[in-house]
């Protein structure tokens, strides 16, 4: 005596349509009105106000509110401004904007887990 191994098996119940009646209404979309600050350039959802000093700012990375620890790296402000003077004072002048922190962005990163928090851009 052979059994015959069901080979299809029936497929399971689709489950029962109901109604729209719970269906959920439509869901609202929070208007997001993304501003953008013309000079401050964020990483992250924080919003930290950024200067040219270290200032306390939310570390994206951590979540540590501490402050920031500040470099300053040349822009293209930086370079446009050493251009300039090497243009109008000789190329002896040219090097001063890389030395002059104001002429360069302020690159924020985290004092704790040295992470990028933002740039400000003078
Ligand atoms: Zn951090």
């Amino acid at each position: 005596m052979t059994s015959k191994p069901n080979l299809y098996p029936s497929p399971p119940d689709a489950p029962p349509q109901y109604g729209d009646v719970n269906a959920p209404a439509e869901s609202l979309r929070p208007s997001v009105i993304n501003v953008q600050q013309p000079q401050v350039y964020m990483q992250g959802g924080a919003q930290n106000n950024l200067g040219r000093m270290p200032t306390i700012a939310v570390c994206p990375s951590c979540h540590a509110r501490q402050q920031t620890t500040v470099s300053h790296e040349p822009s293209t402000k930086t370079h446009l401004l050493a251009l300039l003077i090497c243009l109008v004072g000789g190329i002896c002048c040219c090097c001063v904007p890389y030395c002059v922190d104001s002429c360069q962005s302020a690159v924020h990163t985290c004092s704790s887990c040295g992470a990028f928090i933002g740039t400000y851009q003078n």
